[in-house]
């Protein structure tokens, strides 16, 4: 579907469109170095408009599920990915003025007759994991065997709980 994911940005907001899909996780190649497998897809919705001074952005809205790579027991973490973001359309040299400096207002892109969609949500994704993804830890592997090896030791728990008393 890739030629379905290239859309003119200025022309898309002014006619306020709207475009859905989904994407294969295979797709999104430079996702794939924090992947601890590239099944799934995920889905997207771009919609164009206008802010409150009439001035174009993109809402795109990403859903999926992802297989990250637990960084503590290198095993798989499923990862509900879920993310909103608001993208002001500025021309080609522009930085968004001001605003760039302030964190609440909408990202800046600039506008371009042949945005590949597929391409700017594998950005928006990028930006939006997890440094370093891991399970919580009553879910983690590494610590669950910790806690068993522990288990086994009734008195290594003892001293531990010696050193806590101190
Ligand atoms: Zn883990």
């Amino acid at each position: 579907m890739s030629a379905q994911t290239v859309i003119d940005s200025l022309e898309f907001a002014r006619a306020e469109q709207e475009l859905r899909g989904s994407l294969p996780v295979t797709s999104l190649a430079r996702l794939q170095d924090g992947l601890f497998d590239a099944s799934g897809s995920i889905e997207f919705v771009i919609k164009g408009g206008r802010d409150g001074e009439r001035r174009p952005i993109l809402a795109l809205e990403v859903s999926g599920s992802l297989h990250l790579q637990c960084q503590r027991c290198l095993g798989l973490l499923d990862y509900l990915l879920r993310l909103f973001n608001l993208l002001r359309l500025v021309r080609q040299g522009e930085n968004g003025g001001a605003e760039a400096d302030d964190p609440d207002a909408p990202d800046c892109i600039e506008a371009n007759s042949a945005l590949d969609v597929a391409v700017l949500i594998e950005d928006e994704i990028l930006l939006s994991l997890p440094f370093a993804p891991r399970h919580t830890e009553d879910a983690c592997r590494s610590v669950l065997s910790t806690v068993q090896r522990e288990a086994g030791r009734p008195a290594a728990f003892a001293r531990l709980a010696d050193l806590k008393k101190i």
